[in-house]
């Protein structure tokens, strides 16, 4: 469904992301895990064609995707961000907020379709005229995730969803993205600094430290102690404590 071939990413002289390689399947969890400023937002943000590739490709259904990416592709792939506050405006409804994808890409019936995802996510009809200010962190997360399902995509890119979240709401978020994925087949990548949530929610994922892939692993492998890099030890460590509702299959070898 999307692959990352050979990607680099540069600002200026430095290099943020470096000989990048993954393949994500139709209906797969894939993640990126690693310390913050590893690369991995680079990596989502040039998928999505919000940051300049300077070498390397990215495919989408088997064929390179061009620069600028085209309309159809903003409506396959949407991308979710960490801080749900930063990125709904705050002067636009909720009814707004959804309301729009659905215009830009010109989908009918939008009144309906703005009911129907707001049961989707969890939230009730009187959260339509909340404005973002009115909401919980995680009510504002499950209203980015309604903006993001409106036009029907078929890959979700989900930067940190749940890191700005108390580890409670965290878990319910978690949950929700799973439930979504499994009733519209959607296939994701997951980017998170904490090795428990990628494990929790990915069924593959690759460890990146300093813009490099220096591991990919799965997570029978990772249950089973088949992590190599010592630097994916100690991410799993450091996410241990974390979250142990997450950990705790994971905790034994670490
Ligand atoms: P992560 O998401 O893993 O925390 P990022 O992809 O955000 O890491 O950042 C990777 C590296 O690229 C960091 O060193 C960061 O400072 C740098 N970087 C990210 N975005 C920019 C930018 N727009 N301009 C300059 N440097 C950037
Ligand atoms: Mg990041």
């Amino acid at each position: 469904m999307i692959a990352v071939d050979n990607l680099t990413v540069r600002f200026g002289p430095v290099e943020a992301v470096g000989d990048v390689t993954f393949t994500v399947r139709a209906g797969e969890s894939f993640g990126l895990v690693g310390e913050s400023g590893s690369g991995k937002s680079t990596v989502l943000r040039a998928i999505a064609g919000l940051a300049a590739t300077a070498e390397g490709r990215v495919l989408f259904d088997g064929a390179a995707v061009r620069a600028p990416r085209g309309k159809g592709f903003h409506k396959a792939v949407q991308m979710v961000f960490q801080d749900p506050y930063g990125s709904l405006h705050p002067r636009h409804t909720v009814d707004r907020i959804l309301s729009e994808p659905a215009v830009i890409h010109g989908l009918p019936e939008v009144d309906r379709r703005v009911e129907a995802i707001l049961a989707g996510v969890g939230l009730g009809p009187q959260f339509r005229f909340r404005f973002p200010h009115q909401l919980s962190g995680g009510q504002r997360q499950r209203v980015a995730i309604g903006r993001a399902l409106m036009p029907e995509p078929t890959v979700l890119l989900l930067d940190e969803p749940t890191s700005s979240l108390d580890v409670s709401v965290q878990a319910e978020v978690l949950n929700l993205l799973q439930r979504i994925k499994a009733e519209r087949g959607l296939t994701f990548i997951l980017v998170s600094h904490n090795l428990a949530v990628v494990a929790h929610m990915c069924d593959r994922m690759a460890v990146m430290n300093r813009g490099r892939i220096v591991e990919q692993v799965t997570r029978a492998g990772l249950r089973q102690g088949r992590a190599a890099e010592p630097y994916t030890r100690q991410l799993l460590a450091a996410s241990k404590g974390f979250d142990r509702e997450f950990a705790r299959e994971l905790i034994d070898y670490a």
